[in-house]
Order: structure tokens, then C-alpha cells, then sequence
């Protein structure tokens, strides 16, 4: 089982593979993984800037110096995942950071970016969640491509894209372990909800990039590569991953259902957390449920509907 680190779960998952709970908005929410072989040490996600402290802590509890942290790999640039990689950085300059090619210059210069969050969110939540971002050297940040090998120690990691929770998203294929960490493109989940190794996950699409096709692709993408587990940033270890994409496939057309049905953005959430609420498992309670998915049933109903409009902005040419 796990170990606190400076009050943070750090968890070995399998041979040299770490889960890290950031508890970025709360316990059991977001997670940063570390991946350690033969003296060379990746940070797959970072969490936010305020995560930065408890990371460094563990990596050098797991031996890791800055000779050693070659890689921090964030999945896409979303700041529950991104945010702390500057921060991070600059503490660890001889890394490299990788990213899916979109994603670089939102590193790079990361003005667009915040000024997309703070719209979403609002500038009180950015205030206290993610601010300041700090960026990285256009030098030291490398677009990884699709089947793009990294190297770590003995150990090679497949990149993957994925996009559907974001166009920008990438996934990190461990083959010494069999694991996909799969950064939100295998959906969110949270402890307390569904068996262990089936977690209850729900399909997270976020404004603005939202595609059904991608995210459709994508699914059958990592059922494909089968692997033994798939670990998501949010947040347990699923070794159910047929039976997991399956529900996350029925559950993205039955929102799209709603989608279509909806009467505005706000009808279309509630519609989602009843909808969705069919899954659960049936020892739940719906009202642990509305608190635990909250947040990513309205990102998600934002960002469906946000799809709808274009959609329809389309047809009317
Ligand atoms: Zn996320």
C-alpha cells in the first residue's frame, strides 16, 4: 500500500511505476505518476504549481536527483495536468519536456492559455488554483509525435495520441509494465465508486476541442492495445479495460443523446448527472455521486454543448 510523502499518498502501482496524489481540489482527485528505471527517473503530469514541492519530495525519496529526471511528459496542457510543469522545471533544468506538438508553445508562452482558463473558470478560481504558470524554454520542450519512442533507463515508453478529452492529448505506454497511463482520455473516476480495478468512470470533454469521432477513436484505439491496466490522471488503476471502454462508449452516446435533446447548457448538466447516474454502481449513493462528478459532469456539459453549437453553426453555413 501506499506511504505519505509530505502528507501525499505515494503509491507503487507496479515495477517502478508511482502514483503520487497531488490532492489538487481534493484527496483521490489527480494524480501525477513518476516512472523510475536504472538510475533515470519521468514525471508523467505534474499537477498544479502548488504540487511542485510534495513531487520533488518524492522523487528524491525515490532516489531521483536532477542528473536523473530526464522526462516531464504532461498528457495535454490542461492545468490540473500541466500547470506545475514550469515550477517543475525550473528546479530539474537538465530535463526535457514532452508534449503533444500543439501543446508546445501553450509551454512555451503560456498567456493563451491562461486566458482561455480564467473565461472558463473565472479569475477567482484561477487566483487561487493555478496562478502563477511559469513557462519553459522553447529549447528544452520537444512535440512528441504519434508512436513517438522515449527512452527511459532500460525502459521504453510508446507515445500515443488521444485526442477526444483534448485535440493536444498524449498517452504513455510503459511496455516493461503493460500500462497505459492514460492522462483524461480514459475518463475520471473517483475512490469509493465501482470495484476494485472497475472504478466508475464518467467521459470528461471539456470546451473547446471536444470531437465525438476522436473520442470514439480513441476508445477503440486503447482497446486495441489492451493493455494489462490503464491508469488515469483521475484517479484508480483500472484492470477492467474492456469492460471500462465499453461503458465509456455507451455513456458518450447516451450524453450525446441528451446533447441533441437539451435546452440549454444548464439543462443538458442535469441531464448528464441523471443520465450517467445509470452506471453507478448500485451501492452508491447518488448524492456521493453529484459531489465526487460535479465538476467534470458541468465541464463536460459545456463542453457537449459547445459542440452542438458549432454543429449547428455548421449546417447553417
Ligand atoms: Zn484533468
Amino acid at each position: 500500500m501506499g506511504q505519505a510523502i509530505a502528507g501525499h499518498e505515494l503509491v507503487e502501482l507496479a515495477d517502478g511505476l508511482y502514483r503520487l496524489d497531488t490532492r489538487y481540489y481534493r484527496p483521490g482527485h489527480t494524480s501525477a505518476y513518476i516512472l523510475g528505471s536504472d538510475g533515470a527517473h519521468a514525471v508523467i503530469d505534474s499537477g498544479v504549481g502548488a504540487n511542485v514541492p510534495a513531487l520533488l519530495t518524492a522523487l528524491s525519496h525515490l532516489g531521483a536527483t536532477d542528473d536523473t529526471v530526464h522526462w516531464i511528459l504532461p498528457t495535454h496542457v490542461h492545468l490540473d495536468h500541466a500547470g506545475g510543469v514550469g515550477g517543475l522545471f525550473a528546479s530539474l533544468p537538465k530535463a526535457r519536456v514532452g508534449v503533444h506538438p500543439s501543446g508546445v508553445e501553450h509551454l512555451v508562452d503560456p498567456t493563451r492559455l491562461e486566458a482561455g482558463v480564467r473565461m472558463l473558470y473565472g479569475d477567482a478560481f484561477f487566483d487561487q488554483e493555478y496562478a502563477p504558470l511559469t513557462p519553459v524554454p522553447a529549447d528544452r520542450v520537444s512535440g512528441l509525435d504519434d508512436e513517438a519512442r522515449v527512452t527511459l533507463g532500460t525502459r521504453a515508453l510508446r507515445v500515443l495520441h488521444t485526442p477526444g478529452h483534448a485535440w493536444h492529448h498524449l498517452s504513455i505506454y510503459d511496455e516493461a509494465t503493460d500500462t497505459l497511463l492514460a492522462g483524461d482520455a480514459f475518463g475520471a473516476g473517483y475512490p469509493g465508486f465501482g470495484g476494485p480495478g472497475a472504478p466508475f468512470m464518467v467521459p470528461v470533454v471539456p470546451p473547446p476541442q471536444f470531437k465525438p469521432e476522436a473520442y470514439r477513436a480513441t476508445l477503440a484505439r486503447i482497446l486495441a492495445l489492451s493493455p494489462a491496466q490503464v491508469a488515469p490522471a483521475h484517479f484508480p488503476l483500472i484492470t477492467d479495460v474492456r469492460g471500462t471502454a465499453e461503458r465509456l462508449g455507451q455513456m458518450l452516446e447516451a450524453g450525446l443523446e441528451q446533447t441533441a435533446e437539451a435546452a440549454s447548457v444548464a439543462d443538458l448538466e442535469a441531464r448528464l448527472l441523471e443520465c450517467w447516474a445509470r452506471w453507478l454502481p448500485t451501492d452508491a449513493s447518488v448524492w456521493a455521486y453529484r459531489q465526487a462528478y460535479g465538476l467534470d459532469i458541468w465541464l463536460t456539459a459545456e463542453g457537449m454543448w459547445l459542440w452542438r453549437c458549432k454543429q449547428e453553426k455548421k449546417a447553417a453555413g
